[in-house]
């Protein structure tokens, strides 16, 4: 039994075998940043290749001994705006917007019949529908990590462009450098109280007032679903489902395997369309123990689990 992980150090990585090049960036890295100050003032220290390796696994965020729990701003204002919360931000705020966008669907449709098959087609398949199936992958792909539009170049680009990165509104970078943080999982509500009534206004152009009314409160619905699933990935409840397991395992990879692959949440039709999954994980036995239910690196067992970086342990497969 090893001692407890330090704060920053790299989880234990069941999927993933560390290459001695990789360990030797890792080990760079930790020699820059000290991870009990604040992140975002010691960015600059690290060249595009080390920013990219850093984003590339999860990181432990807390100290065991000390409960330290790691910082990203010297200010407190600042740091708790980089926060966000499913379920006091998104869920009451988003679930406002969507049910305004129903009332005003309600209101512009000729007939309730009219309503019902609108929001049918709008809402359920238009909106939820296509935030579903593409749009939460071409965010994820697109905007939430940016990290792989960095060349992997020794070049310190000064740590302005890094902390943007990192403060930028989504919080995905954070959550992929320290997957177990729940405060910087979701995506903050604003980011689709600006998005989704850009793309509304757009469409007001070209659709009638209740189709674009419908197809925002769907877009609102599906963002929340998304998101509502990432973070039972991470935090759980966990579903007795099938589907919910795979898509679980998929989106492990994601973290612990390729940051490239595997960008979808709800369903993985956009990674198969888009060539961007990852090859058939049903020979990994982590993975199907995964499947079969059990949480994998929740933050107690991960404690007391074996040496960082490629090994699998009793402790780190245990339920919670
Ligand atoms: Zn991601
Ligand atoms: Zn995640």
């Amino acid at each position: 039994m090893r001692p407890a992980l330090k704060i920053g150090e790299l989880l234990p990585n069941p999927l993933h075998t560390i290459s001695g090049e990789e360990a030797a960036t890792h080990k760079k890295i930790e020699e820059k940043i000290n991870f009990k100050a604040p992140l975002l003032a010691q960015l600059d220290k690290l060249s595009s290749a080390e920013l990219v390796t850093l984003l590339s696994r999860p990181h432990h965020p807390v100290d065991e001994r000390t409960k330290y729990s790691v910082k990203l701003a010297s200010d407190d204002t600042e740091e708790k705006l980089l926060k966000s919360s499913l379920l006091t931000e998104n869920v009451p705020y988003l679930g406002l917007a969507a049910q305004l966008c129903l009332l005003v669907g309600f209101c512009a449709s000729d007939s309730f019949v009219d309503f019902i098959a609108s929001f049918v087609v709008c809402y359920i398949l238009g909106g939820i529908g296509g935030m579903c199936g593409m749009g939460e992958y071409l965010l994820h792909r697109f905007m939430f990590n940016p990290q792989n539009y960095l060349s992997k170049s020794d070049e310190v680009s000064g740590g302005d462009r890094f902390k943007k990165l990192l403060s930028a509104g989504d919080n995905h970078c954070i959550h992929h450098i320290f997957m177990q943080d729940s405060d910087h999982i979701t995506t903050p509500y604003k980011f689709y109280l600006r998005l989704i009534p850009a793309i509304m206004a757009v469409l007001y152009f070209m659709l009638p007032l209740k189709a674009v009314a419908l197809l925002g409160g769907g877009l609102f619905t599906g963002s929340l679903v998304s998101d509502a699933l990432h973070y039972s990935f991470h935090f759980g409840p966990s579903l007795n489902h099938e589907w919910w397991r795979y898509m679980k395992a998929s989106h492990m990879k994601h973290h612990f395997l390729d940051n490239t692959r595997d960008f979808g949440i709800t369903n993985t039709l956009a990674d198969r369309c888009m060539g961007t999954q990852s090859d058939d994980h049903k020979r990994s036995v982590e993975l199907q123990r995964m499947q079969r239910g059990d949480l994998l690196w929740n933050v107690k067992s991960l404690a007391t689990s074996g040496p960082a970086g490629s090994t699998t342990t009793k402790a780190a497969l245990k339920k919670p």
